[in-house]
C-alpha cells in the first residue's frame, strides 16, 4: 500500500511540488563542489545525515532540518544519502 518511492522520482518527476534545498554552489577557482539535494517534503528532520557527515558540511537548524551549509567541505562520500531512512537526501557529484 502507499506510493512507491524511489530516490529520483520525487526529485525529478513532480515539477513544482517538491521543495529541494541544494545549498550554494562554490565557484571560487579550483574545484567545483558536489551538491547535496534535500527533499524537504520527505525529510522528517531526524538529523541522522548531519550526525554522520564526517566533514560537517551539513548543519541542522533548531528543529533538526538539515542544510547544506558548507558545500566546500563536502567530499561526496555519500554517507548522508546512505544513512537517510527516507531517501530524502541525494549527493550529486560534480565532475
Ligand atoms: S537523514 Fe534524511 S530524513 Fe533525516 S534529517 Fe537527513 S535528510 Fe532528513
Ligand atoms: S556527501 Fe559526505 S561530506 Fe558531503 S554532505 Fe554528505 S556526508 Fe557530508
Amino acid at each position: 500500500m502507499g506510493a512507491k518511492r524511489t530516490r529520483r522520482s520525487g526529485l525529478d518527476g513532480k515539477k513544482g511540488s517538491t521543495m529541494i534545498e541544494t545549498g550554494s554552489p562554490v565557484s571560487q577557482g579550483k574545484k567545483r563542489s558536489n551538491v547535496v539535494e534535500i527533499n524537504l517534503q520527505w525529510c522528517k528532520s531526524c538529523s541522522i545525515c548531519v550526525a554522520f557527515c564526517p566533514t560537517n558540511a551539513l548543519t541542522a537548524d533548531e528543529v533538526g532540518t538539515p542544510h547544506f551549509a558548507y558545500p566546500e567541505k563536502c567530499t561526496g562520500c555519500g554517507l548522508c544519502e546512505m544513512m537517510c531512512p527516507d531517501f530524502a537526501i541525494e549527493v550529486v557529484k560534480k565532475p
